[in-house]
């Protein structure tokens, strides 16, 4: 068996920890004879997945017994209109740091009045733009924005002004890469494949009192923040596959890790090494503002389209896999999300600098 070294944005890398706990737990799981696909989610073992998975989460986070933990299924994009439909009253301000903000932008029109408080996008998003409370519309009842942008590679390090105003965040490619003060946010939400287990489960966690802030006759009961956290998750069947991975994943960052400030640690050295050899190197380069650079998403071009076709072929000849760069800007980019190894990081910049050497 050869794994290879994979740098996908999500689905991505996943813990080799939490493969492995799965797979010796597969066929039967805890003396139940099956596996947890297979397995009622009206049982006690999966309330007990669940209960663990959740508990495990709020630990690692330090999420306090005032919000809400849910685990939802129709990815990021069903967020993306699904916190308008729960909290716009009357309006939303939204800071487009691209693609993901532009498609939020896009759904929340559809259900009320959006004002885009920034944008980046005349500098092609290679920056974090920095706003004061007057660019948000008074009239506006949360700021939204794009905590990492997978994409672009950029990365607020410092919260948006939101005085009187909900903050509502989407942590899709940053979750428990480090520790956040959730007391910060109104409502989080990250789809799990990238930084926390598979594709098809969703994590919500919200404040508790903004479940009764929309009219329950007028919302469908599955896009009801409500309705879910009234059914702790399980108004009709969850991801439940998706929901015992996740509790592995906080299993082993906890247990394994130690928990997210040596999460970060190890994330700070991993970014810092790969960022530092990009600059120094007179191939490559990376076009993020330096303040704003994400630690998960780096993207990088050597300036010429064909010699970056190469690399990424000569990289998958190599053993690095999902290095090209997103279909909407091209080039390479490397997630070195949690699971994404220091060891796997090394062995990208010697890959590089030998690529650079023999075509420089
Ligand atoms: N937000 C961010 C930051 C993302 O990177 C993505 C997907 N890559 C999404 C939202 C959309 O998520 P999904 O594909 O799960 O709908």
């Amino acid at each position: 068996m050869t794994r290879v070294y994979n740098f996908a944005a999500g689905p991505a890398a996943i813990p080799e920890w939490v493969l492995k706990k799965a797979q010796a737990e597969m066929l039967d799981y805890h003396g139940s004879g099956m596996s947890v696909m297979e397995m009622s989610h009206r049982s006690a073992e999966f309330k007990e997945i669940i209960d663990n998975a959740k508990a495990s989460l709020r630990r690692l986070m330090n999420i306090p017994e005032d919000y809400d933990i849910l685990f939802l299924q129709g990815g990021g994009s069903t967020q993306f209109f699904m916190v308008a439909l729960n909290l716009l009253q009357n309006g939303a301000d939204i800071i487009d740091t691209g693609q993901w903000t532009k498609k939020a932008i896009k759904e929340q029109k559809k259900i009320g009045y959006v004002h885009v408080a920034a944008s980046s996008k005349e500098d092609n998003y290679t920056y974090i733009p920095k706003i004061k409370q007057e660019d948000l519309d008074p009239k506006t009842d949360y700021v939204y924005i794009c905590e990492n942008n997978t994409i672009f590679g950029t990365k607020y390090k410092q919260l948006p002004p939101h005085d009187g105003k909900l903050l509502v965040a989407d942590l899709s490619s940053c979750i428990c890469s480090e520790p956040v003060d959730v007391t910060k946010y109104d409502l989080i939400f990250a789809g799990a494949q990238k930084n926390m287990g598979p594709a098809g489960v969703t994590i919500v966690i919200l404040k508790k009192e903004l479940l009764d802030r929309a009219d329950q006759d007028k919302l469908p009961s599955m896009l009801s923040y409500k309705v879910h956290a009234e059914k702790d998750s399980m108004f009709n069947t969850p991801p439940t596959w998706g929901i015992y991975m996740v509790g592995l994943t906080c299993q082993w960052l906890e247990e394994v890790i130690g928990g997210l400030e040596n999460m970060e640690k190890i994330n700070q050295r991993k970014a810092k090494k790969l960022y530092d050899y990009i600059d120094n190197s007179k191939l490559y380069t990376n076009n993020v503002n330096k303040e704003d650079r994400s630690l998960m998403n780096v993207p990088f071009v050597t300036g010429d389209d064909e010699l970056d076709k190469k690399f990424v072929a000569e990289a998958k000849k190599a053993g690095i896999a999902n290095i090209k760069g997103h279909r909407s800007v091209g080039g390479m980019r490397a997630s070195i999300y949690n699971a994404v190894t220091e060891e796997a990081v090394d062995y990208l910049i010697d890959f590089m600098k030998k690529f650079e050497k023999e075509n420089a």
